[in-house]
């Protein structure tokens, strides 16, 4: 198994709310992280029905881009009642007309067509989803490690909170009544689906 060594690491994300996530959490390593947007690197298409080859496409196109090691992440929101939807496609819910200057995103709305098809179900249709985060390392030689986490939880309407992103203000995680969004980045950092995968990619890469 390679190791990342004093590398800089190229963070494969276009996607602001996870590149500081991902910074915060590589901080106590002493990795030098640069992003791919600052790079100019382009984003692949994500043409893969997994996260597993969704994260490998990304890691792997700004590996050879950059002639770097990049990590990506791939994640989503995935709903019991609706068999793991939005799934791969979270990013693709949010799609909201085209506005001048490219494709907006609309989390409000994104979140509004999930608990529409819930509501859609039945009124009292479980709640039960969880948030799915895989990390990929590539190596420009085309070595590459995977690593996935997961966060258990609910989904409640209407959206509560200010912090975090995307669909942060609609999840309860199991055993708490607060959002991601209404907790402290650093409360979520510890319990979250990327903190999951995070904690298997450090035992791997950094020994523990
Ligand atoms: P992708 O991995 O870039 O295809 O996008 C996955 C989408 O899932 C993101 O754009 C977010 O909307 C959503 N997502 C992933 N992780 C989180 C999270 O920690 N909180 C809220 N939404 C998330």
């Amino acid at each position: 198994m390679r190791h990342l060594g004093a590398d800089t690491l190229v963070i494969a994300t276009h996607n602001a709310g996870k590149l500081r996530e991902i910074q915060a959490l590589l901080a106590p390593y002493g990795v030098n992280c640069i992003s791919a947007g600052s790079l100019g690197l382009p984003e692949p298409a994500e043409t893969g029905t997994t996260f597993v080859a969704n994260a490998l496409i990304k890691a792997r196109a700004a590996a050879e881009a950059a002639q770097l090691p990049a990590l990506a992440d791939d994640s989503g929101l995935c709903v019991t009642a609706l068999g793991g939807a939005p799934g791969v496609y979270t990013a693709d819910w949010a799609e909201a007309d085209v506005f001048e200057g490219g494709p907006k995103r609309d989390w409000y709305m994104a979140m509004g067509k999930v608990e529409g098809k819930l509501v859609e179900l039945a009124p009292a249709t479980p709640r039960d989803c969880w948030f799915a985060c895989v990390l990929a390392i590539a190596w420009p030689d085309g070595e590459q490690a995977v690593y996935e986490g997961r966060a258990d939880g609910s989904l409640t309407w209407p959206p509560r909170g200010t912090l975090g992103f995307g669909y942060d203000p609609v999840f309860v995680p199991a055993g708490d009544t607060r959002t991601f969004a209404e907790l402290d980045p650093a409360e979520k950092h510890a319990i979250s689906h990327r903190a999951d995968a995070f904690a298997k990619l450090v035992a791997e890469q950094f020994g523990g």
